[in-house]
């Protein structure tokens, strides 16, 4: 960690100040005046390299470095200090850490880490909007740059790394609650057949279904959580190839869906769209798209997906004549295990992970998804991605 080696420098170069100061002291013990000077010249010099290392290294560190007097006045800050404290006026210097920070948690935390002496750090909720979370490490240096006892706090901005924390933390309480429930279910069902259903022949029979969809759930799931998990950490194959083709493909596989949904499902694509995409993680977004599309919309309604360029750009359209999505409900849709209506999603074997993919792999392609939607008429899902040149 960055404000660990700083600290550790800073100790080193004050433990080779005091070894020269020593060695002062015990040459003017001895009356030996040139030997002295020497040593003086050396403290003089040695004091203006440890200035200057200082200042290099802490201006060059993007950890904030506030050095604090005894009595906790501001004797050194560095740009990075004033710049992750929000800091209104010119200069930390001389003013208190009450004043500079806001924040008298941090400030009673400073005071209780130098007398303790030894080092420590927490993590500070501050005030202000957007609201920050910023770490704080305290070092003390005894002597420190001024001779007297000082204290080093080294501060980062962390609050991305916070955000990201509470995001993996949902992500995991999520995926555990939605494999919880169909292993739940096939448990329930496997008990009561061995505590004698298994002999009910008609009972048995639907239970053994219910184990075999809810098993094809679980793989669903589990099928999905790899796709996202890919698309969030690898860089896109990309490859040229005709995307008009790729969303034919798609239509052409969906039409046994649309006819036993009773929707009708139209086409509508140049001859020639080329893009340089991974075609894998296209054929995805169009599936799941299409799959939605169908889904969504009951029986007499229509699916319409074209695909066409527009401003430099490859435009995949979506929209269906089905259920459509509330206002409230749309800047939702796209997150993880997000369900409008949790029974139909699950009836029609959804995973709620579909547009959450979608998302993931168009914006590792530098494109963007959005969707128009009126509730009871229906809904367009837009994608648009960058033509990129191979070469
Ligand atoms: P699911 O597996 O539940 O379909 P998705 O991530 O694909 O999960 O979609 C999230 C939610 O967005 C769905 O549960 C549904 O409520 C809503 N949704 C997605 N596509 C459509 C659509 N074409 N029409 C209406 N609602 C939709």
């Amino acid at each position: 960690m960055i404000w660990v080696a700083i600290a550790s420098i800073l100790i080193a170069l004050v433990c080779a100040g005091s070894m020269i100061r020593a060695q002062r002291a015990r040459a003017l013990a001895s009356a030996d005046l040139s030997r002295a000077n020497e040593a003086n010249d050396q403290l003089a010099a040695h004091a203006a390299n440890y200035h200057q290392k200082l200042r290099a290294l802490s201006e060059s560190s993007g950890a904030g470095m506030v050095v604090l007097d005894p009595k906790g006045a501001i004797i050194h800050a560095n740009a990075a200090a004033g710049r992750i404290l929000n800091f209104q006026g010119n200069d930390l210097v001389g003013h208190s850490l009450i004043h500079a920070t806001l924040s008298s948690e941090m400030q009673q935390f400073v005071v209780a880490a130098a007398s303790s002496g030894q080092p420590t750090s927490q993590d500070f909720q501050m005030s202000g909007s957007p609201s920050r979370v910023l770490r704080g490490s305290v070092h003390s240096l005894s002597p420190g740059l001024s001779g007297m006892p000082e204290v080093v706090l080294i501060l980062v901005d962390v609050t991305e790394l916070h955000r990201l924390e509470t995001i993996r933390r949902d992500f995991v309480a999520n995926v555990s609650h939605e494999l919880r429930t169909p292993l739940a279910s096939i448990r329930a069902i496997a008990e009561t057949l061995y505590e004698g259903a298994l002999h009910d022949e008609e009972v048995a029979g639907s239970f053994l279904e219910t184990i075999i969809r809810e098993a094809d759930r679980l793989g669903r799931i589990s099928q999905d959580l790899l796709v996202l998990s890919d698309a969030e950490s690898k860089e896109p194959q990309r490859g040229r190839f005709n995307s008009a083709i790729l969303v034919s493909d798609v239509v052409e596989r969906s039409k046994k869906h649309a006819e036993q949904s009773g929707v009708k499902l139209s086409l509508s694509v140049p001859p020639d769209l080329p893009l340089f995409a991974s075609r894998d993680q296209m054929e995805q977004v169009l599936v799941n798209l299409v799959d939605n599309a169908i889904k969504y919309t009951a029986a007499e309604g229509s699916v319409c997906v074209k695909a066409y360029t527009e401003d430099e750009r490859v435009i995949f359209s979506v929209s269906d004549t089905g259920i459509g999505i509330m206002h409230q409900d749309l800047p939702r849709i796209f997150e993880r295990f997000y369900r409008v209506d949790k029974a139909r999603s699950r009836e029609s074997g959804g995973t709620g992970l579909g547009l959450s993919i979608v998302k993931n792999i168009v914006e590792a392609h530098h494109g963007e998804v959005k969707v128009l939607s009126e509730f009871n008429r229906g809904s367009t899902f837009i994608v648009s991605l960058p033509i990129i040149k191979d070469s």
